[in-house]
């Protein structure tokens, strides 16, 4: 349960917005608004519908503990929230959570506990001496102010290529110990820091049921294509399932399915891949100049008949509205008062 601290403080957001005495509309909500708690009483539309308009990440990142509800992920990876999540241990037999100040470290029961397994399991077999856990999800999911576009749901892990030391590393040193980069470029992968034990954790969890994709650097993914032709390994299937993708060279990504019977969570479906693999025509994309945003664009013209042209002015990139309240699913707005 969250304890006073932790309830939902809405008054650095709301404040200035709602004047006090006037009823909050959030049931059970309570406001600290210019240093004066204001508890609600009757809701009211109006309240609820100015939250509604608020950017939903700023709304989510001040909560500071779970939703008590039962477990569910709630809409989509990128666009939801999770009512019932559950912290992940911050130290275990076989992992330690990093940077513990980001709060980030809440999940679904479902992934929790594949995480656990998985850290028990690849230490036990794959020759990994513990799991690094970065980034889960907030408390109560939702977007975040800052990072990633996913995580939103509880089902979403990141997972350090950094192997654990063997000891208990200070509050300090989960916030400042860097993680390793696993490659030299965007094509190749640094031999002597990945190693046939990152190959191995990376398929136990992509063998796991429970995981719909997994994304790694596409050098990484080479290597487990490569990795499984040279050591003649018969099960390939798995590998559909590891995705290249930008910004996997520190960490691997892993994404779990939506459980059964979680009715208000959005499957992604499940990776096709034509060769059964993606270590061909998929993989041969992630090695062209395409996705790192080469080969389309084409030169400004300067000149016309020995005339300079005018400069094309470059466009200014419109800054994206953050996502409101309000374009989560409803059920959000549960998750984010419930208390
Ligand atoms: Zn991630």
């Amino acid at each position: 349960m969250p304890s006073g601290r932790n309830r939902f403080r809405a008054g650095i957001i709301v404040a200035g917005m709602i004047t006090a005495g006037m009823s909050t509309g959030l049931p059970g909500l309570s406001m600290v608004m210019a240093g004066q708690k204001v508890a609600a009483v009757n809701p009211s539309a109006t309240v609820a519908r100015r939250l509604e308009r608020l950017p939903a990440k700023k709304l989510f990142a001040e909560v500071k503990g779970p939703a008590p509800l039962p477990p569910q992920p709630v809409g989509f990876y990128s666009r939801g929230c999770a009512a019932g999540n559950v912290a992940m241990p911050l130290n275990g037999s076989a992992w330690q959570v990093m940077r513990l100040s980001r709060n980030r470290y809440w999940g679904q029961p479902v992934l929790i506990e594949f995480l656990k397994k998985l850290a028990i399991e690849a230490k036990a077999l794959d020759g990994w001496n513990g799991l690094l856990i970065g980034d889960l999800s907030q408390p109560r999911g939702g977007p975040m102010l800052t990072g990633h576009a996913s995580h939103q749901i509880g089902l979403d892990a990141d997972i350090w290529l950094t192997p654990m030391p063997d000891r208990i590393l200070s509050r300090r040193e989960r916030e400042t110990m860097s993680a390793t980069l696993m490659t030299l470029d965007r094509r190749r992968i640094n031999p002597a820091r990945f190693t046939e034990a990152h190959a191995r954790l990376i398929r136990r969890a992509a063998k796991s049921p429970l995981v719909q994709r997994i994304f790694v650097h596409p050098p990484i993914k080479k290597y487990l294509c490569d990795w499984t032709r040279r050591t003649g390994q018969r099960d390939r299937a798995w590998l559909a399932k590891v995705r290249p993708y930008y910004g996997h060279n520190y960490h691997f990504h892993v994404r779990l399915r939506c459980p059964p019977g979680a009715h208000s969570c959005r499957d992604q479906g499940d990776p096709k891949e034509p060769d059964g693999t993606g270590c061909g025509k998929n993989l041969a994309y992630w090695y062209s100049d395409r996705p790192w945003g080469g080969g389309r664009r084409t030169k400004p013209k300067l000149f016309h008949n020995g005339i300079p042209l005018p400069r094309p002015r470059p466009k200014k990139p419109k800054p994206r509205k953050p996502v409101t309240l309000a374009k989560l699913p409803a059920y959000c707005h549960t998750v984010l008062l419930a208390r």
